[in-house]
């Protein structure tokens, strides 16, 4: 991206989650502050990129189990990221068209690319929120969201590469728990989060010391950690674990590994 016409609003000097995940994806829309935190972390996990694609391909797959399998028709996607290919509403409005979004996303530059994201189909309806998971009460109150969503119906809401963003001091559990709460019965969670579980006690300092280096907080958590998301849901099959073991649509002899993706992912149904 071209730094010398920054939008209003954006510094380009810090690394944002945002465009750094662009540029491991391969993207255009980020600065030079994020190639230099996308490469920190690659010195430490060099398996970064498939790791960003991987975890793409697991919120892919769960919103078409969600729209074909669960009939969800809702969708509140929270940390979307800048628009890319096959976005929520493109995977779910292909399945039906009068399915609706709604996006929310805390990065100003998000915000500039959000009509990527309001391409919705007739029959359907996305919006756009600029909010913070830190402040589920704020999303909860917009009268965006309510203009799009009916909570009294189920939703799906997407928690993808998200809560790692989310340090304990930020409270991350009561956090998605506020959220969870406004859902009604029927309606579903899927949630990614990166792990340092299937690294050796040396890789796991390496990422830890590469996390800290990148100048944007980060939190691994472990399989226990990440399951205090769902507490109390009811897992979809096949439970927790690595993002390329839910429901693959292809097994490869020479596909990546759970250590080159250490990264968590599940999808659970409100009771
Ligand atoms: N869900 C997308 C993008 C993941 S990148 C995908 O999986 O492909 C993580 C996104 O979360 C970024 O766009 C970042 O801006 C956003 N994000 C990070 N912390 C956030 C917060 N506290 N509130 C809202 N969005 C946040």
């Amino acid at each position: 991206m071209n730094t010398e016409r920054v939008p209003r609003g954006i510094d380009p000097t810090k690394p944002h989650p945002a465009r750094r995940y662009n540029y491991w994806l391969g993207g255009k829309d980020n600065f030079e502050s994020d190639r230099v935190s996308g490469e920190a972390v690659a010195l430490g996990f060099p398996t970064i990129r498939i790791a960003a694609i991987e975890n793409r391909r697991f919120m892919q797959r769960a919103v078409r189990y969600l729209a074909e399998e669960a009939g969800i028709r809702q969708f509140l996607d929270v940390g979307t990221g800048l628009p890319s290919a096959g976005n929520v509403h493109e995977i779910a409005q292909e399945i039906d068209p009068a399915s609706r979004i709604v996006y929310v996303d805390n990065d100003p530059i998000v915000l500039v690319h959000a009509r990527a994201l309001l391409t919705s189909s007739p029959q359907g309806a996305t919006a756009y929120l600029d909010s913070d998971l830190r402040e589920p009460e704020r999303i909860l109150a917009d009268p965006v969201l309510h203009r799009t969503l009916d909570l009294s119906r189920p939703v799906a809401l997407m928690l993808i590469a998200i809560t790692h963003f989310l340090t304990d001091e930020d409270d991350a559990y009561g956090k998605v728990r506020t959220l969870v709460d406004a859902l009604a019965p029927g309606s579903f969670v899927a949630v990614t989060n990166a792990t340092a579980d299937h690294l050796t006690p040396e890789e796991r300092e390496t990422v830890e010391e590469a996390n800290r280096r990148s100048g944007i907080p980060f939190r691994n958590r472990s399989r226990e950690e990440f399951a205090r998301f769902l507490d109390g849901l009811e897992l979809v099959e096949p439970g927790i674990g690595s993002v390329i073991e839910w429901r693959p649509d292809a097994v490869l002899e020479n596909g990546p590994t759970p250590a080159q993706v250490s990264m968590y992912g599940a999808v659970a149904r409100v009771p």
